[in-house]
């Protein structure tokens, strides 16, 4: 197959693979198919952090992410609990803090009007926190006068009861709600999927139970995952993946298992991120952080480490040092180090930690900073410091937390800054950007000697750009999307 028109021309053989580029490859083209693409082409772009489970459930459940008032939101669930029975779940997420001011906050309530007194639970955008009617918070078994149980923070009324919000307690909600069958969660996955290759995504790393590996594999088998997954798994299955032999590495180079990931504390935007200066939660101890460690090295199931706050990515770091060296997959990462005291950026290169970040997240959260994080701002999203300090940087963008456009991401890591004026010193280059999103990727899951470049040998992905828009997506050297041609 040859792709020509756009710089590079690209030859792929069929196994998927790259045999020549440029002029090379169109001496070589004889006898072979020919793609005509128009524009510039890039290394297949990758997103190392995001989670196809509530993409999925954002076709099936409400999706609040576009909600832009409190009336409109109320209006929505009441829409949706009047053609449901008397004791149905009613789910939904992606509600922001942004639709509360001037002294309002989310209540139980005001949920409870709306939906007939059914259980409802909404999950916050950056999945964080849970919106909760009265029924729902008996349900999750939320204690009414006795202390928050670990590592929940509830929020209470004047009364000391539970107004609403439970923060870092998706788990007790999310077990009670009742999953999607299996015809429809894998539809909807694989609009999911092909909705990502239309973005110009030929990789992604999910971060999501083991349903959503399970529908990856079935669609596998069927031949229709349109870019490749590299899947992990919750912390809490690390003990039975071992006792099964579950390893890094386990699949092929379209569905594979690279670790396991774990939160090490909350969100900024939940008040959960665990501070040096106090505040904040722990939801692994450093006893656990020393376990999951040693579970690592005798799984040999990678890290990936969800730290946010300095103290958090500070405790993960000490963490992974008994790590360093033990087996030559050894790969940790930490997921989103939003803040990274000056003073750990060596530690974390010293470990060899791969920092997964989501420029997405600085313009997101900038307001949300400048007030949590006042005077250490000059530390958070620093992709250009752990950049020049010599740290693997891989980017992604958590959807649906944030747009999994990388197109957005690319900007918001290279431009943005100066624009807005927000440390412009922390921006990467361009060059530097596109390696977050292409070798990063692949170096994040332990493929980057087949993956990330634009080589011989190398896997055929490529991501073909025009003005700044991705017109085409190739995978293992196969078409998966083509934006129309606009004349
Ligand atoms: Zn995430």
């Amino acid at each position: 197959m040859l792709f020509r028109g756009a710089a590079p021309a690209v030859l792929a053989a069929a196994d998927g693979r790259i045999i020549a580029l440029g002029r090379d490859a169109v001496d070589r083209s004889a006898g072979a198919r020919v793609v005509e693409l128009e524009g510039r082409v890039l290394p297949g772009l990758g997103d190392s952090h995001l989670h196809l489970h509530e993409l999925v459930r954002l076709h099936i459940d409400l999706d609040l992410s576009r909600t832009r008032t409190l009336a409109e939101l109320l209006r929505r669930v009441a829409a949706r609990a009047g053609r449901l029975g008397p004791q149905d779940w009613v789910v939904g997420s992606g509600w922001s803090g942004r639709l509360f001011g001037g002294g309002s906050a989310p209540s139980r309530q005001a949920l409870d009007r709306v939906a007939g007194g059914r259980p409802v639970a909404l999950l916050s955008q950056d999945e964080h926190s849970v919106w909760a009617s009265t029924r729902a918070l008996q349900m999750a078994g939320i204690p009414w006068h006795r202390p928050d149980p670990h590592p929940m923070v509830v929020d209470r009324d004047p009364e000391g009861e539970p107004s609403g919000v439970v923060r870092e307690g998706g788990p007790a909600f999310l077990r009670l709600v009742p999953r999607p069958d299996g015809p429809a969660y894998e539809r909807a996955l694989e609009r999911v999927l092909q909705h990502l290759a239309a973005l110009g995504l030929c990789s992604v790393h999910s971060m999501d139970p083991p349903e959503t590996y399970f529908a990856l594999q079935r669609l596998h088998a069927r031949g229709r995952l349109p870019l490749r997954v590299t899947y992990n798994l919750p912390a809490d299955l690390m003990e039975d993946a071992g006792r099964l032999g579950l390893r890094q590495g386990l699949g092929d180079s379209w569905l594979r298992v690279f670790g396991v990931k774990a939160f090490v504390d909350g969100s900024l935007g939940s008040g959960t991120a665990e501070m040096r200066g106090g505040g904040g939660v722990a939801r692994l101890s450093d006893g656990d952080l020393r376990d999951l460690v040693k579970l690592s090295i005798r799984t040999e199931l990678n890290l990936c480490l969800h730290a946010i706050g300095d103290l958090a990515v500070h405790r993960a770091l000490l963490a992974l040092r008994a790590g360093v060296g033990s087996w030559p997959g050894w790969r940790p990462r930490i997921e989103h180090a939003q803040l990274v005291h000056p003073s750990d950026v060596s530690l974390f290169k010293g470990v060899g930690a791969v920092a997964s970040m989501q420029p997405l997240h600085a313009p997101a959260d900038r307001e949300l900073a400048d007030g949590l994080w006042a005077g250490l701002t000059g530390s958070a999203y620093a992709w250009g410091r752990l950049a020049q300090a010599g740290v693997r940087l891989a980017f992604g963008s958590d959807a649906p937390v944030d747009s999994a456009d990388p197109m957005l991401g690319l900007e918001a890591a290279t431009g943005w800054r100066s624009r807005v004026g927000w440390h412009p010193e922390l921006a990467l280059t361009r060059r530097e950007a596109l390696l977050a999103y292409t070798a990063g990727v692949a170096f994040a899951g332990g493929v980057e000697r087949q993956e990330g470049r634009l080589r011989p040998g190398y896997r055929c992905d490529l991501t073909v750009v025009r003005d700044s828009r991705v017109v085409a997506t190739v995978v293992g050297g196969v078409l998966r999307s083509a934006a129309p041609d606009p004349t």
